[in-house]
């Protein structure tokens, strides 16, 4: 390790390598690894080239919100560091009338949104934890979030990446132009494999301008049926919602209270209209009509932004309702959400757990959580078997085992219980082409 220590720190300099840090992430704490920090791109190459010729693995870790241990150093049995992405922290380039940018790794998700921001622009990515996130861990997740219903994925604001590719060569694929068919697209390819395939130096993006309004509304109803027709009701409509999100009766149970309005209590849509003030305030009439029926109560809050922080508010909110929780993001058709968020429920009376959800509706995305006590390992293990149910109820309802966090360690072996052998195997010849000695975050994403 000292060797390694003193290679590498020649490369990137001796005080950004640091030796026995535990590195994880929000969902798994990780095992002591040597953390690197290198500077730049050259550097995060020559750090790649030395650890592929040595046989080194390389877990690369941004801002470790992940959901799913993808940054999580864990014991393989091989020699592995953690390559931390935080110095390449620079704004390229930023031509706001040009609505783009080419930001390094290490920029935090929510400075990239500023920025826009004060332009008038809009990047809309919006996971919740974008102030620790960075955009190389937000591009390696494809990550989502609220309005992803309207504006999509983090990938489809991403013209172009630079990346480093074993065994240790700088590549830009893709960049300022906002097309490119002639190659295989490896820009999408990189986007959400969770650092498995190569390392996300820096990144061209893409913004529009700003929606000069955003409107909210909040409507509870008396059961999930009831809500969910809402929600159907709103795709019906034809009016495009900027987000469109649910919260079950177990959720408001635990977050309801903290609501700015004053309390909320059933089972809970909340839509946003945004676009210039007259679209706005349209788009929000219309979302009204569609979710008025069989409503209990329907609020028009003054100000979105207050929604959105109690929102950001509900998955802290249901944690401390018993001081722990296990909590998934599987996706399904919307047209399944109903059954989805009710058999939740019964998934944990089966194991004796209390289970609520919330999240993305109109993405059918939901994040599926059983309430845990902390350090009662038998609930704990519970609620593992009841996690394995979840997965096969979203494989049943023609849905994913995950929408939005990944696989990353938590979800090994899912992959192939949701895709065919023929598609696993594509999935491993391409891991042997880009990373033939399997060096580049192992025991992740694949089975
Ligand atoms: C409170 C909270 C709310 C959240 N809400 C959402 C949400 O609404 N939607 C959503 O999708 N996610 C959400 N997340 C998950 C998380 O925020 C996102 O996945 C996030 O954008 C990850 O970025 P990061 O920099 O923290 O990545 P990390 O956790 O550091 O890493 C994530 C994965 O990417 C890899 N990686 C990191 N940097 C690079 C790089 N430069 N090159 C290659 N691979 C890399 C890592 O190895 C790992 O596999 C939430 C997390 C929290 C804590």
């Amino acid at each position: 390790m000292t060797a390694t220590k003193d290679v590498l720190g020649r490369i990137v300099g001796r005080s950004h390598v640091e030796c026995g840090v535990r590195i994880g992430d929000v969902a798994v704490p990780g095992v002591a690894a040597t953390l690197v920090r290198p500077a730049d791109a050259q550097q995060v190459a020559a750090v790649v080239a030395w650890c592929y010729e040595h046989d080194v693995a390389i877990v690369p870790v941004g801002g470790r919100s992940g959901l799913a241990g993808g940054a999580a150093v864990v014991d393989t049995g091989a020699e592995a560091i953690a390559l931390s992405l935080q110095r390449l922290r620079s704004v390229r380039s930023f031509e706001p009338e040009l609505w783009r940018m080419e930001a390094e790794a290490g920029v935090t998700t929510a400075t990239i949104a500023r920025l826009a921001r004060e332009s008038g622009l809009l990047f809309p990515p919006d996971p919740g934890a974008s102030e620790q996130s960075q955009l190389g861990g937000t591009i390696a997740t494809n990550a989502g979030g609220p309005h992803a219903f309207k504006y999509g994925v983090t990938g489809d604001w991403v013209t172009g990446l630079e990346a480093v590719l074993a065994p240790g060569e700088l590549v830009r694929v893709g960049g300022a132009a906002r097309k490119d068919v002639a190659g295989y697209d490896l820009r999408a390819l990189l986007t959400g494999s969770e650092g498995t395939l190569g390392i996300i130096t820096a990144a061209w993006l893409r913004f529009v301008p700003a929606p000069e309004r955003r409107l909210a509304l909040v409507a509870a109803y008396p059961d999930g049926a009831a809500g969910c027709a809402a929600v159907l009701r709103v795709l019906a409509s034809g009016v495009v919602p900027a987000a469109l999100e649910f919260f079950d009766e177990g959720a408001i149970r635990a977050a309801g209270a903290a609501y700015p309005d004053g309390g909320l209590a059933g089972f809970v849509v909340v839509a946003e209209a945004d676009g210039s003030h007259e679209e706005a305030a349209r788009g929000r009439d219309e979302l009204r009509e569609a979710l008025a029926p069989r409503s209990t109560a329907l609020h028009a809050p003054e100000s979105a932004r207050e929604i959105w922080r109690w929102r950001d508010g509900v998955p802290i909110a249901v944690t401390a309702a018993r001081g722990a929780k296990l909590s998934e993001d599987i996706a399904v058709p919307v047209d399944r959400l109903e059954e989805a968020i009710a058999e939740t429920v019964r998934i944990g009376a089966r194991h004796d757990l209390e289970a609520c959800s919330w999240g993305h509706a109109g993405d059918g995305n939901l994040h599926a959580s059983f309430l845990l006590d902390p350090g009662d390992e038998a609930q704990r293990a519970r609620a593992d078997a009841a996690a394995a149910e979840l997965f096969d109820l979203a494989l049943r309802l023609g849905g994913t085992v995950s929408g939005e966090h990944g696989i990353g360690v938590l979800k090994g072996g899912q992959l192939s219980r949701q895709w065919a052998p023929a598609a696993v195997a594509a999935h491993r010849a391409i891991k042997r082409a880009l990373d033939p000695k399997g060096l580049l975050n192992p025991g992740k994403k694949l089975p």
